[in-house]
């Protein structure tokens, strides 16, 4: 059980007015609050430790390789990958999926295709789409069916018709808070040869993400989704993989050796880090994980769950709104239309009385716009931190400003 007026402690950020009222923060699809542990684990590093890694010998830089290196072998038991070598420091979800599309593109066999799915974050389609422009590949994307949930059937008849080699799916949607069963995703996808990229953008605090039980081939996330600092994230790759794909990105550290005639390179995952990695970041994304499986992985995931139950069934009470998807298993978010009423106004409006929400399309373009047709949308996303009481409060806030957008767009015609 979480003690929440305890949690809320480590987290003074959302002890705060806003125009006056009471912050109630509802936008952690987004960004999760960073909490106090992990916050001085940052400052305790700049205070006391920093120096650059790799480089010297020294006994400041030597502390910092090791927390580095420490660092990757705490991301390495959290996500339970078999060799913290299969562990590549990045800037977040965005970088490692962009050198993932970059690196693995070249290694894809002649006439085969990438196939995504409807309810990728742009994160996960564009980068794969414009690497199979270049190369010449076929890029498709598998539907959805009518609750949001992926179309299965739909996605074992495309892997029969094509040569895939590649399907890159999200573990969690941003928009339908979807979770996908990417066990049964990956073993449908081993049997046809194709390979596995997982997008945990989402699905790293609220999920329990074990890439081993998956047996995914690379996956993607961010810290700052889990209450790490932004600039830092991770790609994993199993070994054997990360070994066969030639680095994109060029400079310092990650050489073996470099002459006139040519280069060579260092061993993964070193060959993926070139120049300064954000080692400060890494430190804190250890602490973050050192925070979360403190608090109970298993208790975070069913807080969320009910939170978002909960949201979702108060928020359809509100005449003429519609909550987008029904998708078997729920996680993180719930988005919604509200009939005359455009999504930039009533997040607008409800910012000015304290409540943060998200509006606009949530970098799902082909989600809401090709397989919905409807364009922008409003989401709630609770973290753990978050009380009933909060998502009532805003609720409420909904309810008073598309009462008064309704009653203000009646008088203006
Ligand atoms: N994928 C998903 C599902 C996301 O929700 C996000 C961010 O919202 C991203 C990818 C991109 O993450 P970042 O901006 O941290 O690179």
């Amino acid at each position: 059980m979480l003690r929440i007026n305890e949690i809320r402690k480590d987290f003074p950020i959302l002890d705060q007015e806003v125009f006056g009222r009471r912050l109630v923060y509802l936008d952690n699809a987004a960004t999760m609050q960073m909490p106090e542990p992990v916050l001085q684990s940052i400052v305790r590093h700049y205070r006391n430790d920093n120096a650059n890694v790799h480089r010297g010998i020294h006994a400041l830089s030597e502390r910092s390789t090791r927390a580095l290196e420490g660092a990757r072998e705490r991301v390495r038991t959290y996500i339970n990958a078999r060799s913290s070598d299969e562990i590549v420091f990045t800037s977040g979800t965005t970088a490692s999926l962009n050198m993932s599309a970059s690196a693995m593109v070249d290694t894809f066999r002649p006439g085969s295709a990438v196939l995504t799915t409807m309810m990728e974050h742009h994160a996960n389609f564009v980068p794969w789409q414009q690497a199979c422009k270049r190369s010449g590949h076929t890029f498709l994307a598998i539907p959805l069916d009518k609750n949001g949930d992926l179309d299965l059937r739909a996605f074992e008849a495309l892997l029969s018709e094509n040569d895939v080699a590649l399907v890159a799916v999200t573990h969690v949607s941003n928009v339908l808070g979807t979770v996908n069963p990417i066990s049964r995703i990956t073993e449908l996808a081993h049997k046809h040869n194709a390979l596995v990229v997982v997008d945990a953008a989402q699905s790293i605090r609220h999920e329990i993400v074990d890439v081993q039980a998956m047996d995914c081939d690379f996956l993607a996330f961010s810290g700052h989704k889990m209450g790490a600092p932004t600039g830092i994230g991770v790609l994993y790759g199993k070994l054997e993989l990360l070994e066969k794909l030639e680095p994109v990105q060029f400079g310092g550290e990650m050489v073996d050796e470099v002459r006139v005639a040519g280069s060579t390179f260092a061993s993964p995952p070193l060959c993926f880090e070139p120049g300064t990695p954000n080692y400060v970041g890494a430190i804190g994304l250890a602490a973050a994980m050192d925070y979360l499986e403190a608090l109970g992985l298993a208790d975070i995931q069913s807080r969320e769950r009910q939170l978002v139950r909960y949201a979702e069934d108060v928020l359809e009470e509100i005449p003429g709104l519609h909550v987008i998807g029904s998708p078997v298993t729920r996680a993180g978010c719930v988005s919604f239309a509200v009939d005359g009423v455009h999504p930039f106004d009533l997040a607008t409006m409800v910012d000015k009385i304290g409540i943060a929400l998200r509006s606009g399309n949530q970098c799902a373009q082909p989600l809401l716009y090709e397989a919905y047709g409807i364009g922008n949308i409003t989401r709630m996303s609770p973290a753990f931190y978050n009380t009933y009481d909060e998502i009532d409060v805003a609720v409420s806030a909904l309810k008073r400003v598309i009462d008064l957008l309704r009653s203000s767009s009646i008088r203006s015609q």
